[in-house]
């Protein structure tokens, strides 16, 4: 079996995290019994700076024409002063517009070995933790009527948070068919206590739970969530939301785990194709010094075999890897204690791929 991968390296540390990510995602093929052909595809500040274009028509049919994709990151200083339109990002959002992609998921894990990079006491992690944000990705007040008018001869400004029943759905669905592979815990997020559009949100995955019976759903105001998250973060496995509350807690829920470094993304549409990227940006700060952690990158690579490519296995192996190497020691600047010895990018690639050798 080979699978058609495309690569998008990016800007700033986007090449050198996403070398150590091709080079795992290659040795996982080879113990696996698989194989992976690579197409890179350009997007971001490199497409911009190639073709004046932030996302070139070209990459896009690579990406349809593709099993998944991988980013590592885009953006940097060097096109922030861009009109909106032409700056990186935008052909970022405008990708996972044009895949379709509606829902983004989050895993948050917390490694026993990096217990002391986290702000939360040990006594709420003794149990470990392991919780997934699904956020709906391309609705809500992100994409709803905006504007400014007078009101009573002052400036006001307005956002319109609107769902269809079929946007919720299909989003939910998703949490839904994770849930019932995990735990079979899903906690809907919402604020059906003063929103109308949460009202419909609440409606919509109620009614959708009838169709999943194995899956225990409940509900909780977005207020209280981000509340829980703290005080007891354990009590959640599957977390679904919209677009806005879950950009806010799918952060929140991240930083318990220690570094923006760590931690991995999908984001998945009604078809296998998903596109796969770490959380975290270009870093420009520390771009071009081997200083950046490769993990993030790296448990995207294990996300796009287990969601999209259907090797679970594989990507079991690499999770594993990843959590040998962090118990072995493996440290890079943004996860090392004070003084503690630090390696750089590529040595940490290569010890996950030792590790992966190990299995
Ligand atoms: P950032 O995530 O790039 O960096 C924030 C901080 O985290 C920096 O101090 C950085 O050094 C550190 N950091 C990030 N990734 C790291 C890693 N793998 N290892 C170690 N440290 C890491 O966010 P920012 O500084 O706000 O944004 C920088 C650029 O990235 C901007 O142009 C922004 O628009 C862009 N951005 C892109 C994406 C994406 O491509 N998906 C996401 C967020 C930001």
């Amino acid at each position: 079996m080979t699978y058609k991968i495309t690569v998008i390296e990016g800007d700033g540390i986007g090449p050198e995290i996403t070398r150590q990510a091709v080079s795992v995602l290659q040795k996982a093929a080879g113990l696996c019994g698989f194989s992976v052909k690579i197409t890179k595809a350009l997007l971001g500040g490199e497409a911009i700076d190639q073709t004046e274009n932030p996302l070139p028509e070209e990459t896009i049919e690579i990406c349809k024409a593709s099993d998944a994709v991988f980013l590592g990151a885009v953006g940097g200083p060097k096109w922030d002063g861009l009109p909106g339109n032409m700056r990186p990002e935008a052909g970022l959002l405008k990708l996972r517009s044009s895949l379709e992609l509606f829902a983004n998921l989050r895993p948050a894990v917390a490694y026993p070995a990096l217990r002391a990079a986290s702000p939360l006491k040990d006594e709420l992690l003794k149990d470990g933790l392991d919780l997934l944000v699904v956020r709906e990705l391309t609705g809500g007040i992100y994409f709803g009527e905006r504007g400014r008018r007078h009101v009573n001869g002052e400036e006001a400004a307005f956002d319109t948070e609107e769902y269809l029943e079929s946007e919720i759905r299909r989003v939910s669905k998703v949490a839904f068919e994770l849930a019932e592979k995990r735990s079979g815990r899903l906690c809907s997020v919402d604020k059906a206590n003063v929103l109308e559009s949460s009202r419909l949100w609440r409606e919509t995955v109620t009614a959708l739970s009838k169709e999943y019976p194995e899956v225990l759903l409940s509900h909780m105001y977005v207020d209280n969530a981000a509340m829980q998250l703290i005080r007891n973060p354990g009590q959640f496995d599957v977390i679904v939301t919209n677009n806005m509350f879950g950009d806010i807690l799918s952060d929140e829920s991240a930083i318990i785990t220690g570094s923006l470094g760590m931690l991995p993304s999908a984001s998945l549409g009604g078809t296998q194709l998903g596109l796969y990227e770490p959380v975290h940006g270009s870093a420009p700060d520390i771009a071009g010094k081997d200083m950046a952690n490769p993990i993030a990158a790296i448990l995207s690579v294990a996300m796009m075999l287990k969601y999209s490519l259907g090797e679970p296995a594989a990507a079991g192996m690499i999770e594993k890897a990843v959590e040998h190497a962090l118990l072995s020691g493996a440290r890079t600047p943004d996860i090392a204690k004070a003084g503690e010895a630090a390696s750089g990018t590529r040595e940490m690639g290569e010890r996950i791929v030792k590790e992966l050798d190990l299995a």
